[in-house]
């Protein structure tokens, strides 16, 4: 089957991978060229084995309570994967604009020109236009009322004098705000004490106003997040305030430095809760099929599960609607119900203070 593949990050190139070592001929459409950069997170390595193939010990992780990487070391071991397998190609600085139905084609119109394929995959991310394509109706991630002030710091940045962390997540209250931060290997996938890096987040429940004033939020819309650049100086010394008197050691040290020198963001939290997944030969996987708050730390997780699921699903009906209603019928209550305990345990953050 010719399958297009609408995104080419975790989740676009993990279905890409997955979809071609099953035998498809599938291209995958990347708008943006991929810069370095983004958050920790936590993997499953035993999902990314069923999926990609690849044995998961050449990905550099931090082990702890789990295995932690960033999704740039993420990226580059699936794009390095990719180049090797078979009916994969990846096109960067492709964007996909819109998405018809003729008879059993369906096309793209993209800024390259045309496209046409049997199968469309939208792994677009949480703004997807896969999704107003497949559900036009219910289309927008909505704020879930709290965002995060978040960031990747090298443990180089820091004092030399700083303890480090263990591998293990660390999570933080105040009345107020609740951090998660952790150690993830380093730029070079180095996993010494002193030359990982320290990924941040700290959840934020005051912020309406902030983030509509800088049009990172419009209505209950969430339109993107703010970059360290657009961070004014009375902006970063309150920061900076706070988090000296929030947060304790090594976390403090890791959150100062980034304010300081390194590239904090400002990210309003969205969530999705999907109400399908399949129409006109398309379907929708990752945070283009759920947006789900990091507090469940699942996102990528559950976009394996929806790679697993439409493999399967292809591999087991002849037919494609068919196969399209297996996926959906597979994936839609389990996609949904992580979207909605992560807005359970977001309300009871916010309710809690
Ligand atoms: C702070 C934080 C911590 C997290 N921790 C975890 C964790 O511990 N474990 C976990 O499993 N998940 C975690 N997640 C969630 C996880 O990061 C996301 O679910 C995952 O990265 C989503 O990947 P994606 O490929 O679906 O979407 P995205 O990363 O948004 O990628 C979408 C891609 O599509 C491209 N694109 C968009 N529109 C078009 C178009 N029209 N044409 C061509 N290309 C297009 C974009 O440029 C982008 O590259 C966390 C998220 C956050 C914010």
């Amino acid at each position: 089957m010719r399958i297009v593949v609408v995104g080419g990050s975790l989740s676009g190139l993990s279905a890409g991978i997955a979809l071609a070592r099953a035998g498809h001929e599938v291209r995958v459409l990347e708008r943006a060229t991929i810069q370095p950069g983004g958050a920790g997170l936590g993997i499953d390595l035993a999902l990314l084995h069923d999926v990609t193939g690849a044995d998961p010990a050449t990905l550099a992780v931090v082990r702890g309570n789990r295995y932690s990487s960033s999704w740039y070391l993420v990226r580059q071991w699936l794009v390095d994967i990719a180049l090797k397998t078979a009916g994969l190609q990846m096109r960067d600085g492709v964007e996909a604009t819109s998405y018809t139905v003729d008879g059993d084609t369906v096309v793209l119109q993209t800024t390259q020109g045309a496209q046409d394929a049997d199968l469309l995959v939208g792994a677009d991310g949480y703004k997807s236009s896969v999704r107003a394509f497949v559900d036009p109706e219910h289309n927008d991630a909505l704020y879930s009322g709290y965002m995060l002030w978040r960031g990747m710091c090298s443990e180089e940045q820091m004092p030399s004098t700083t303890r480090w962390p263990s591998g293990y997540v660390d999570v933080h209250f105040t009345q107020r705000y609740r951090l998660v931060a952790y150690a993830v290997p380093g730029p070079d996938g180095s996993l010494v004490p002193g030359h990982r890096q320290i990924s941040w987040a700290w959840y934020d429940p005051d912020r309406r106003a902030f983030l509509e004033a800088r049009n990172c939020i419009v209505g209950d819309r969430v339109i993107g997040t703010l970059s360290g650049d657009r961070f004014d100086e009375p902006l970063k010394a309150e920061l900076i305030a706070e988090a000296e008197r929030s947060w304790p050691s090594p976390w403090r040290e890791a959150i100062l430095a980034t304010l300081r020198s390194g590239e904090p963001f400002a990210t309003p939290i969205a969530e999705y809760v999907p109400n399908r997944l399949t129409s006109h030969r398309a379907l929708i996987i990752g945070d283009a099929a759920h947006v789900a708050s990091p507090m469940t730390g699942s996102g990528f997780r559950y976009a394996l599960l929806d790679v697993l699921a439409i493999r399967g699903a292809l591999a087991s009906n002849a037919d494609l609607g068919a196969a399209l209603r297996t996926f959906e019928h597979e994936r839609l209550n389990d996609d949904r119900q992580l979207v909605l305990a992560g807005h359970a345990w977001g309300q009871q953050y916010l309710q809690q203070g």
